[in-house]
């Protein structure tokens, strides 16, 4: 059960109660998580990156190379094992560029086109770790023309940051920083169509993917259930 409440009327309900018992056929999904819970009312894409691929694999991941954990020792043996994975994923990723940390951006950057051509030759969408380099990502898609759909992962920015990568054709996922008042991303949500947007947990242990679509919900001001009704589902853009 969720520790989140949702208000209804004049009652508080835990956010599970509100989303689920309602409509029981229709599940949440959560588009990146790298905690799964197994619950069976969630559909969750587990984040996998080269080491963490050992044991049962979940049902639906992700394998991507993480822009924080490259060296150049180990790109070549991290993406052997990107394309021994990408067959059975369901997207590439994450995968991208970061400005904030101490890798060569040389190296992110062949990193993140190896990710690209994997995303594309397996027919796998791409889930995109970024910070501060959202001209950089915006120049390789419109260079590169992928095929396959770019999601942002995580989105925090300025409304307007987020209507350039819209306009682009990258698609947004947004999480914990919708429960942060200082973060841009609960006006960026407010201004995404329902069918260019996903939520997600991402590495926050703490947080239910129930309590992120009630979150989301209010910001949007329709009700958890129109939220997953009315939102990208996992058949949106993956092909299943
Ligand atoms: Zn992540």
């Amino acid at each position: 059960m969720c520790g989140l409440y949702y208000r209804t009327g004049s009652q508080w309900l835990p956010a599970c109660t509100v989303i689920f018992y309602g409509s029981e056929k229709v599940r949440c999904l959560n588009f990146h998580t790298h905690y799964p819970t197994g619950s069976p009312s969630v559909e969750e894409i587990v984040n996998l990156r080269p080491g963490e691929s050992s044991g049962v694999l979940p049902r639906l991941y992700s394998a991507g190379l993480h822009p924080w954990f490259l060296t150049e020792m180990s790109l070549n043996s991290d993406l052997e094992w990107l394309r021994s994975y990408a067959a059975n994923a369901i997207a590439i990723g994450e995968a991208g560029l970061d400005k904030m940390v101490n890798v060569p951006a040389s190296l992110q950057m062949a990193a993140f086109r190896a990710c690209i051509v994997v995303s594309e030759e397996s027919g796998k969408p791409l889930i995109i770790h970024c910070v501060k380099a959202f001209d950089a990502v915006i120049a390789l898609k419109k260079s590169l023309k992928p095929a396959q759909p770019w999601i942002i992962h995580g989105f925090d920015k300025h409304p307007q940051v987020a209507g350039e990568l819209l306009r682009a054709g990258c698609y947004l996922s947004f999480g914990k920083a919708l429960f942060n008042d200082r973060s841009h991303a609960a006006r960026s949500l407010q201004a995404v169509p329902a069918d260019r947007f996903f939520l997600e947990t991402d590495d926050a242990r703490d947080l239910e993917i129930e309590a992120v679509y009630v979150r989301a919900a209010r910001i949007r001001g329709v009700t958890p259930e129109e939220m997953i009704a009315g939102g990208l589902g996992i058949d949106s853009i993956f092909m299943l």
